[in-house]
């Protein structure tokens, strides 16, 4: 008696069972349908792409050859020779006194406002040369003659700064280099500074205008002083620094107003920081001293010998990072770049 109703009942929940596995089946059966077709249409859709896709790689490979031999056509020609073939040795010069400045440019007609770069290897090193200035037109003009072509045959990336004192205050010439610095460094960060008199032309180009790991000093002989060392200390004339070197020292002092005195602070600055002064031999460190007379407002610093033994302690705050100063003008001309600048006055009076 109770078995049979017990088996109907299960059979009629069997047929509920068995219609909804059936209707699973169904919808399981669309869903896969639909999918493929999804599949299928994405498939489809994508293949015009993928062969756009296709062209557009093969584009971007050419290219990237293209650049990858650029740069290695840049590689292969970056770095100049360490020993450039196109150096003299001793040179004449001449200092022609109907030189103007047309014929100057028109010797040197690959320099752009002042700068150079080698068209075909790169540089080893950026050059920024700084002369300071006053009421030396003709000097200038002779030492732009010979200093441009010197420095192309060196295949030096370089520019020249010339920095004019304006006024009538007594020259300054350390914080015109100061000067010089901290404004070329506006154009670029240049490796190595020439703080470079504007009466000294050098005489052989093997005296290269690079830095080293040391400070540098270039005037080794000169005709005024019959080829020989002033002083075992001279550090005047020309002397080459990098960027970090000069950093180091504070650069030059501000405060020696007309001559003598600023290169010694210089070289006591780079003693105390533990460095040593290297020099070329003398065979190419000569130069050629064009003739002049002291200049009015240039007199002897009669107070150099005073300051110069204060500069242990004075270093620090008398330096770059004190130089106050007005630019009244920075015109680049197609030779140098002429930066007039306001330095002020001495704060004691000479
Ligand atoms: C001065 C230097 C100068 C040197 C050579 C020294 O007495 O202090 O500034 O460069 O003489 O003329």
């Amino acid at each position: 008696m109770g078995l049979f109703p017990s088996i109907s009942k299960i059979m009629r929940k069997g047929k509920g069972l068995f219609l909804l596995l059936l209707c699973l089946c169904v919808v399981a059966w669309i869903a896969t349908f639909s999918n493929d077709d999804t599949v299928k249409s994405v498939q489809e859709g994508s293949n015009p792409l993928d062969d756009r896709s296709v062209e557009g790689f093969a584009q971007l490979e050419l290219e990237s050859e293209m650049m990858q031999s650029l740069e290695e056509q840049q590689s292969v020609r970056k770095s100049c020779p360490e020993h450039s073939p196109l150096l003299r040795g001793a040179i004449k010069l001449s200092f022609d006194p109907s030189l103007t400045i047309e014929q100057v440019e028109s010797d040197n007609g690959e320099v752009v406002e002042g700068q150079y770069n080698p068209s075909d290897c790169e540089a080893r090193q950026s050059v920024a040369i700084l002369i300071p200035h006053r009421n030396r037109e003709k000097h200038l003009l002779y030492l732009l003659h010979h200093l441009h072509p010197f420095l192309q045959r060196q295949q030096l990336h370089y520019a020249i700064y010339i920095i004019h004192q304006a006024g009538d205050a007594t020259f300054n010439r350390a914080k015109l280099l100061n000067v010089g610095y901290l404004e070329a460094l506006k154009d670029q960060s240049w490796d190595c500074f020439i703080f470079h008199d504007a009466d000294l032309v050098p005489e052989n180009d093997h005296n290269l205008y690079m830095c080293e790991d040391q400070p540098k000093h270039l005037v080794v002989g000169r005709n005024s002083t019959g080829y020989k060392l002033r002083y075992k200390g001279y550090f005047g004339g020309v002397s080459a620094m990098t960027k970090e070197q000069f950093h180091k020292v504070n650069g030059f002092p501000n405060s020696y107003w007309g001559w003598g005195g600023e290169d010694d602070d210089l070289r006591i600055r780079v003693t105390l920081q533990k460095m040593s002064i290297i020099r070329p031999s003398l065979e190419v460190a000569r130069y050629t001293m064009v003739f002049h007379n002291r200049d009015s407002g240039n007199q002897i610093n009669e107070e150099r010998m005073h300051l110069l033994r204060r500069t242990h302690q004075a270093w620090k705050t008398d330096g770059l990072n004190s130089c106050s100063y007005k630019i009244l003008s920075v015109h680049r001309a197609p030779l140098f770049i002429n930066i007039t600048t306001d330095i002020g006055q001495p704060e004691i009076a000479l």
